[in-house]
């Protein structure tokens, strides 16, 4: 098997697997139980948060653990929204985001807020310039995700933190899913209010995930109950996937700067092939993270082309995780102005730090006897 699908998960890293299993019977005390088992489970998580803050360069009080990313970015773009709602109701996200992100926004927008989806130039960025050029007097958030998910584009989330510095009235929220152990990313640095991170991209377990947020008393919940997580996130605090969660953020960025590296060569490796193809296009911009590539072969439906790699074990995925079982083409490629046979016949290659030259080596020479072959959609030249 060769599987090259790791923008949607990953595989759970072994070390991950025993803290989760160790901890989930040593530490199965409820952390808010008065007795010593209740406070061993507190300390746990306690503990993870402690690391959480210090790996991201956050304060321990500003990390909330959640189910994951959906979660973290509903929780901010809502919680704020709400929060801030006295103030002003406009929101500013970038077109490219997850629908994690943009569905959240246009709940808003349903709701009585107005929403402004910031278009990237024709090269696809989405420029901080742009960005400031749909503020108003009443925003009161603006969200820009780290990396894109679809074709890796490194969004300018820097230039726009440094950008909205002179905009303290405006939460910054960035989606940091794929860019934690792919690219640099400090909560510090990036000059975010909050910041989103999804434990199964970076070979955690799924179902858990971050919310760092600077400043939780101007958050409104999302769930009701217990007074768990500074009282934004009523429920049962889950310990043990808290501590798996930040065991896989720790290897994560420990590992960083080689696995990085490493996904780089294989990326220009599988670019510089791709060129070759005269049936390829890419989708990916060369300013990208280093895991992923995206390339259509126009007239060739993306879901033929994968099931014909998947004949032979091979494991890729058109547009997204979260929006192929909804649509067949990328809307962020139609965002970016692709046309539509490029749009639906858009797959994403994506690596790991454990992706050997040996499998890509074999992906390719698959690719060259398989996709050639594919049907060429109905009314395609
Ligand atoms: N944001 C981005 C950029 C993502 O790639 C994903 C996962 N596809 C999410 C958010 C949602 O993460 P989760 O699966 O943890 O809900």
């Amino acid at each position: 098997m060769i599987y090259l699908d790791n923008s949607a998960a990953t595989i759970p890293d072994e070390e991950v697997l025993k803290t989760f299993t160790k901890a989930s019977s040593a530490y199965f005390g409820n952390p808010s139980s008065l007795h010593k088992l209740g406070g061993e489970a507190s300390a746990l998580l306690e503990k993870a948060r402690e690391k959480a803050a210090e790996l991201l360069e956050a304060e321990q009080h500003q990390v909330l653990f959640t189910s994951g990313a959906t979660e973290s970015n509903n929780l901010a773009v809502q919680g704020t929204a709400y929060a801030r709602q006295n103030r002003g109701k406009h929101v500013v996200v970038s077109s490219l985001e997850h629908p994690s992100i943009l569905e959240a926004v246009a709940y808003l927008e349903r709701e009585g807020w107005d929403v402004t989806r910031v278009s990237p130039q024709m090269n696809g960025d989405v420029t901080a310039q742009s960005v400031k050029r749909a503020l108003r007097e009443d925003t009161v958030l603006v969200c820009m995700m780290h990396v894109n998910n679809e074709t890796g584009a490194i969004l300018p989330a820097e230039e726009v933190g440094l950008m909205l510095k002179r905009y303290p009235r405006i939460h910054y929220h960035v989606d940091a899913v794929q860019a934690v152990g792919k690219i640099p990313v400090s909560f510090r640095t990036i000059g975010a209010d909050s910041l989103s991170i999804s434990a199964h991209k970076i070979h955690g377990l799924k179902g858990t995930g971050l919310l760092v947020y600077r400043d939780t008393r101007n958050l409104t919940p999302l769930f009701f109950g217990g007074a768990q997580e500074s009282g934004i996130r009523a429920g049962t605090e889950n310990p043990a996937g808290a501590a798996a969660a930040v065991k896989a953020l720790r290897l994560a960025v420990s590992n960083r700067p080689e696995h990085a590296a490493h996904m780089r060569d294989l990326n220009v490796q599988l670019e510089t092939f791709f060129k070759e193809r005269k049936e390829v296009v890419i989708n990916s911009p060369a300013q990208r993270a280093p895991h992923i590539i995206n390339v259509s072969c126009p007239g060739r439906k993306a879901e033929t082309v994968v099931h014909a790699l998947e004949q032979r074990e091979i494991y890729i995925s058109t547009t997204s995780a979260c929006s192929s079982r909804v649509s067949n083409e990328s809307s962020v490629l139609k965002e970016m102005g692709a046309d539509q046979s490029v749009a639906e016949s858009a797959v994403r290659i994506s690596l790991s730090g454990r992706t050997t030259a040996e499998e890509i080596g074999s992906f390719m020479k698959a690719w060259e006897q398989t996709v050639p072959e594919v049907t060429l959609a109905k009314g395609a030249k």
